[in-house]
């Protein structure tokens, strides 16, 4: 081994999910670990922002591992997430309103759910109870936690094993279908489209299959106070531990010798040194621009010319006036159908899906409510308009008054109950968290790739020693539990690499 490997010392790039928790496994096993951020927050995409009073929250609907019998919880236990952290397990997983006045429920208990789609939708028998059935065949998979007796924990790990034995074949099938494609199987053109967009179309089925064998087992809340005060307590976690940070500290190049990583530079200019550089910032950026395109493999090259990217958004906050009693709390909000088609930004609507924040009153002044709206958008459309400054910023203003019309139909009255515009676009997503055309959530899990999930991804870069990767780009399907897991997937393989017993306190 030499001198360099028996240094301690690591650089991270980016305080997101992924650095923050590299960088608190990387103290708990004794690695003097300096962290540089280029935003002035922690969190990466795990983020909210204040207007006049109102919170607008950009990342968490649900959190994985929010049962504390739940293993992954016991990953928020050590991360400082866990701490002092209230979880809501809501009824509805969303409502979707369409203009006959006929609206479907996807409940998060699957028995519930069972009944009211069948009853929407008689002719979708078949199925709906496929659909089920599958959702079930997710529920043993459930990861013992530590604080559960022995047996209780070998009794789960039996049963996962016993599940996979025995349903692993049809895990493979669920695998290769798409929401797309699934959603061809249903007559009714409500539960068809439901089914297409309730996540991306070309996302991997089985994922919603888990996610709801998760909601059925509240197992997947939304922590109340949402986005920022995680990201926060990740900070914290990891200056107690002895951690530096230094914001508004971006890296623009990784330096190199003899094909061995030994610094960054940033964009002041200065270099620093580290026996281990980790980049856990935007894939694409890491290896193109911070290490020119000089190394790694096919394998490490390839996704970023054939794989696909969770979607470019414009995300729209509004603060209203208003609170919305009369609408059953739900997790992914309430959906409308509009009237008319309408084309707002790059893409002609017929829906509207508000995130109504009327579970989470921390977000809101008394007696008002915040509201966020997601909307797919091409990342080529804004930076084309971005060339004219003015006519990027009167874009978003007619979005934020085109949205707030369409709510009108919906919401008599609300126009003039709104206090607090704002809208993002993917100019913007990229601008603070330097993400590939501003993507939420890195690589799709699509029948391509789905690999991915027996054999993940390397995190070291082939042809360059002492360099590792981590978080969304290199973790397909990304999300929060992800992004956590793949900072202790590293620090667990840099133990090793030193002969250390990892550890977790
Ligand atoms: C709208 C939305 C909804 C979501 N909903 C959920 C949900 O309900 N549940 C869930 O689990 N997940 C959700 N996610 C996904 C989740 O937020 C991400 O997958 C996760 O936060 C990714 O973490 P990361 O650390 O890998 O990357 P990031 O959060 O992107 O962190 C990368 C960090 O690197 C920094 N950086 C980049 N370039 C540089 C540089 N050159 N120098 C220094 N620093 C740099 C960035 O500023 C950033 O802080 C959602 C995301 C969005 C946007």
């Amino acid at each position: 081994m030499s001198d360099k490997i028996n240094d301690n010392s690591i650089i991270i790039i980016g305080a997101g999910f992924s650095g923050l928790a590299a960088g608190i496994y990387a103290r708990m096993n004794g690695y003097d670990v300096t962290i540089f951020e280029m935003h002035n927050l922690p969190g990466g995409l795990c983020t909210s922002w204040e207007r006049k009073g109102y919170t607008f929250d950009c990342c968490i609907h649900w959190l994985v591992g929010s049962s504390p019998l739940n293993g992954m919880h016991d990953i928020w236990e050590e991360t400082g997430i866990a701490e002092n952290r209230k979880f809501l397990d809501m009824d509805q997983y969303l409502r979707l309103e369409d203009t006959t006045g006929r609206t479907l429920v996807m409940y998060t208990d699957i028995y519930k759910l069972e009944k009211h789609l069948l009853e929407f939708s008689p002719q979708d028998e078949i199925p709906i109870k496929k659909f089920i059935e599958g959702v079930k065949m997710c529920l043993p998979f459930d990861l013992p936690s530590k604080h559960e007796p022995a047996l209780k924990r070998l009794g789960k790990q039996a049963k996962t094993v016993f599940s996979f034995i025995a349903d692993g074949k049809k895990m493979k099938e669920w695998m290769n279908i798409t929401c797309e494609s699934f959603s061809h199987e249903f007559k009714d053109p409500v539960l068809r489209e439901v089914f297409r967009e309730m996540w991306v179309p070309e996302f991997s089925m089985l994922f919603m299959l888990f996610t709801f064998s998760y909601l059925h087992n509240k197992n997947a809340g939304y922590p109340i106070g949402g986005s920022m005060p995680m990201s926060r307590a990740l900070e914290e976690r990891y200056k107690k531990l002895g951690g530096i940070l230094k914001y508004r500290s971006r890296v623009t190049e990784i330096i190199t010798m003899n094909d061995s990583a030994t610094g960054v530079r940033l964009e002041d200019g200065t270099e620093h040194r580290a026996a281990r550089i980790v980049s856990a910032a935007d894939g694409y950026t890491t290896l193109f621009s911070m290490l020119g395109g000089k190394y790694g493999d096919t394998k490490t090259l390839e996704p970023y010319e054939k794989w696909q990217m969770f979607p470019s958004l414009i995300f729209v906050s509004l603060g209203v006036k208003r609170i919305f009693g009369e609408i059953p709390i739900s997790v992914s909000g309430l959906t409308f159908h509009l009237k008319q088609e309408i084309l707002i930004g790059d893409k002609v609507r017929d829906k509207l899906s508000l995130h109504l924040y009327n579970h989470d009153p921390s977000m809101a002044p008394e007696g008002c409510t915040a509201i966020t709206i997601m909307l797919e958008t091409d990342h080529a459309y804004w930076k084309d308009l971005s060339r004219d400054r003015k006519a990027y910023l009167q874009k978003k203003e007619e979005i934020g008054n085109t949205i707030i019309g369409l709510i009108e139909e919906r919401f008599p009255g609300i126009s003039g109950q709104v206090e607090a515009i704002d809208v993002a676009t993917p100019l913007t997503f990229e601008r603070y968290t330097g993400n590939r055309k501003g993507s939420f959530e890195g690589w799709l899990i699509t029948p391509e790739n789905s690999g991915v999930i027996m054999k993940p991804m390397d995190q070291s870069v082939p042809g360059l020693k002492h360099f590792y990767m981590c978080g969304q780009w290199v973790e397909p399907g990304g999300g929060l539990p992800p992004a956590i897991m793949s900072g202790r997937r590293l620090v667990k393989r840099l133990c090793k690499e030193d002969k250390k017993n990892f550890k977790t306190e």
